[in-house]
């Protein structure tokens, strides 16, 4: 399987970076992960502009088109699986390990594609745990930056748990690679867009069904407190689609099992990825 590096396609383990490489050495860059259902790029033009988002916020141009990104990934994609791409582009290469930006930069650009398995715990149900959002406070990046989210993620894993869901000055932000939605008083509740979450494109898809299919459903911050009495728990991101919690520290999320909610929502969704282009 070929991956893409700086123009050229090659065997993965020739794909080769310099160990001064700013991604290396400061986790200097950004990322996407793209979905493509046999063959097709999900939400593209939408993953697209989150990626120009992301390199604006970290002061790195790399202009390339819709059109251009599309040309990059095509040889790499196969129409009989599901697949995701990871991109990651870097400030690259510099002569010395400094950490103001060199004066010429040639990004490094990487893209992979994957088979997407479906996630095992959607159709069961994941247990979640609470914890302190350790986080820096520009979330809504998507930066190689991970390693609050890698320690949140495997304390979460070291305690039996799928996912860590994580909490700043009481209110609930998102999981450690997820966003979060919650069934109270029978409405569906996400946190709003800000600083403090990633904007998730599967959000996005979640919050237009609803609208779309008259599911009561706002965006609104969520207290701890209120998260813990909810009737259903989301987590929600591009690999894992969308995934029930049916624990949370220990408790059990409405009846214990995915909620009704949920399996409309998920119905929705599938065949939404269905058809959509
Ligand atoms: N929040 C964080 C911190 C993530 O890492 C991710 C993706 O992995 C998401 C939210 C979900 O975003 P998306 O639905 O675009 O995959």
């Amino acid at each position: 399987d070929q991956v893409y590096l700086n123009g050229e396609y090659l065997p993965l383990a020739d794909a080769k970076v310099s160990v001064l490489d700013r991604g290396f050495l400061f986790g200097d860059g950004v990322y996407e992960v793209i979905p493509v259902y046999r063959g097709r790029l999900f939400r593209f033009d939408d993953h697209i502009t989150r990626l120009n988002a992301s390199l604006r916020a970290i002061r790195l141009d790399v202009n390339k088109t819709v059109a251009e990104w599309r040309a990059i990934f095509s040889p790499m994609l196969d129409s009989s699986k599901d697949q995701y791409i990871y991109l990651q582009i870097t400030r690259g290469y510099a002569p010395k390990r400094d950490h103001g930006f060199p004066e010429q930069v040639l990004p490094t650009v990487f893209a992979m594609c994957s088979e997407m398995k479906p996630f095992a715990g959607r159709a069961t149900g994941v247990k979640a745990l609470t914890l302190e959002d350790t986080r820096w406070r520009m979330c809504n990046v998507k930066a190689i930056t991970l390693l609050a989210n890698l320690l949140l993620r495997q304390e979460a894993l070291d305690q039996d748990c799928a996912e860590a869901i994580l909490v700043r000055n009481g209110y609930v932000t998102e999981g450690a690679a997820s966003n979060l939605f919650a069934v109270i008083d029978d409405e569906l509740i996400t946190p709003p867009k800000s600083n403090e979450i990633l904007p998730g494109i599967t959000r996005d898809v979640i919050l237009e069904l609803a609208e779309a299919n008259q599911i009561r459903c706002r965006e609104e911050v969520i207290a701890v407190e209120a998260l813990q009495d909810a009737s259903e728990i989301w987590v929600t991101s591009s690999t894992r689609e969308i995934v029930p919690v049916t624990e949370l520290d220990g408790m059990m999320v409405g009846s214990g099992k995915p909620g009704q909610v949920y399996r409309k929502m998920d119905q929705l969704f599938q065949a939404y990825k269905q058809s959509s282009a």
